[in-house]
């Protein structure tokens, strides 16, 4: 375990708090037949008023709902609403869960090759704002996967945070094959391939994103959640990506859905950059648009440097694929600054991908992390990621949004430097790419004709072994 002097500014541990007062218990139970979940939201001691509120556009799905103590349920659209609910009483309901996987809506479910189900939470689970448990009642050979911290080992009974229920995330039940990853510190990411063709087929699944997930460890030996859910979904595609679509959700605890491409290799699958692209967002909070650069542009740094870490590409690979990405972007919206990007409307850059200069975004991010690790390795004698280290034990929260200013003051802050606020002024306001001339100087590295050519001066590649090679014993945060 790494010893560490960390500088705390007031970090207050924002996830810690809010699952002590559980009040509301919801029962979940299948009948797997009438392709229906049943819920029990049962009160822990009396409720002048109850309200339970599911996602827009849910209440297509509510079959039917009642009280155990006989008293009233008023629908009105997405809420239920009880009054004088005494302890111990429950607001029963039954969803369309199955017809629900059939709706091709995205916000609602999914459906997958061989039945099991894939259902937003929002569609199933009405539920008041406070914090409560969830407890899961599975059939005989069903299983699942839910985007709630389990409470033990057990799996059973789930946390759920206050509030939090707005935004995407997705519960699989049926033939659902969820294996863990622990880090340090009992963190976990909790892996479950979905609908897996064989039991070959999922030792494959999971043989590859163990070997991702272990290499986001190489950072600083623990996950920077405490319990993360990876949905690992087969899809037919006709894409050249072996992992056609992946997203990080934070709807319900943080969450990461990988749909492959059901006919991709296990050679094409371990040479694939997403899934490390999408455990690296792991390390940042929630930015919203105007932090994309920071968050997507961490992600594209780390999908190179930790895989050279792990020793799932060369060294010499990783910078050639930066270089790549850093040409990419200099192509990409030349004159104006990634603030000016941000602060636009997204329709102003309708003509490139989805609305945004993706490329300056992410690359244009990605230049600023590399400097602002060469900086911190210079100037302070440590590494990117003994900053996100301390800030995942301070500072890091797993819902809600973090202004981008404020993160960048608190990595400061944490780093006992300027670094990254000096950074994020120049990389943010510049009309055009940088030029990372002087930064590819001090690393020692020309890429020529697509090839990294490394020099072999002491100092570079010191400080390329600090950045790429794997840490076996992490330096204390401050040494020297
Ligand atoms: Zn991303």
């Amino acid at each position: 375990m790494r010893r560490t002097s960390l500088v705390l500014v007031g970090g207050a541990c924002l996830f810690a708090a809010a699952s002590a007062n559980a009040s509301i218990e919801y029962r979940v139970s299948i009948d797997k037949s009438a392709g229906e979940l049943r819920v029990a939201a049962c009160a822990d001691r009396d409720y002048a008023r109850l309200e339970l509120r599911a996602q827009d556009g849910a209440n297509g799905y509510l079959l039917g709902f009642s009280r155990s103590d006989g008293g009233a349920v008023a629908r009105s659209g997405d809420r239920l609403l009880a009054r004088a609910v005494p302890d111990g009483a429950c607001v029963n309901y039954r969803i369309a869960a199955a017809r629900a996987t059939r709706s091709n809506g995205r916000d609602e479910g999914m459906q997958t090759a061989d039945g099991s189900w894939i259902v937003s939470p929002g569609v199933w689970l009405w539920r008041a704002d406070e914090a409560g448990v969830l407890r899961l009642d599975l059939p005989a050979g069903m299983r699942a996967s839910l985007p709630w911290r389990p409470r033990d080992a057990s799996r059973t009974t789930y946390v759920l945070e206050a509030g939090g229920g707005d935004w995407p995330a997705w519960a699989a039940f049926g033939n659902v094959d969820e294996r863990i990853v622990a880090g340090g510190d009992g963190t976990e990411l909790r892996i479950a391939v979905v609908d897996a063709p064989s039991r070959q087929r999922a030792d494959d699944l999971h043989g590859w994103l163990r070997e991702v997930a272990n290499a986001t460890l190489t950072a600083y030996r623990r996950f920077p959640v405490r319990s993360a859910q990876v949905l690992v979904i087969e899809i037919g595609s006709n894409s050249s990506s072996p992992v056609p679509w992946g997203q990080t959700t934070r709807g319900a605890g943080v969450a990461v859905e990988l749909f492959v491409r059901r006919d991709a290799s296990l050679k094409e699958l371990r040479a694939d950059w997403t899934a490390i692209h999408e455990f690296s967002h792991f390390f940042h909070p929630y930015l919203g648009n105007s932090g994309r650069w920071l968050s997507e542009g961490l992600a594209s740094y780390y999908q190179n440097v930790l895989r050279a870490r792990a020793g799932i590409v060369s060294e010499a690979y990783a910078w050639e694929r930066l270089d790549a990405g850093f040409g990419r972007g200099r192509n990409s919206a030349t004159g104006v600054s990634l603030a000016d990007i941000s602060r636009a409307p997204r329709r102003r850059h309708s003509r490139q991908s989805g609305g945004w200069p993706v490329m300056r975004i992410y690359w244009g991010g990605a230049a600023f992390w590399l400097e602002a690790d060469i900086a911190l390795h210079r100037e302070r004698g440590i590494g990117l990621e003994d900053v996100l280290a301390a800030y995942s034990q301070c500072c890091l929260p797993e819902a809600g949004r973090v202004d981008p200013d404020a993160f960048i003051a608190r990595l400061d802050a944490l780093s006992q430097s300027t670094v990254f606020s000096r950074l994020a002024r120049q990389h943010s306001t510049a009309a055009h790419f940088p030029s990372l001339q002087s930064s590819y100087a001090t690393l020692g590295l020309r890429v020529e004709s697509d090839r990294a050519v490394l020099s072999s001066d002491a100092d570079a590649v010191a400080l390329r072994n600090k950045i790429m090679g794997e840490r076996i014993a992490p330096t204390a945060f401050g040494a020297r």
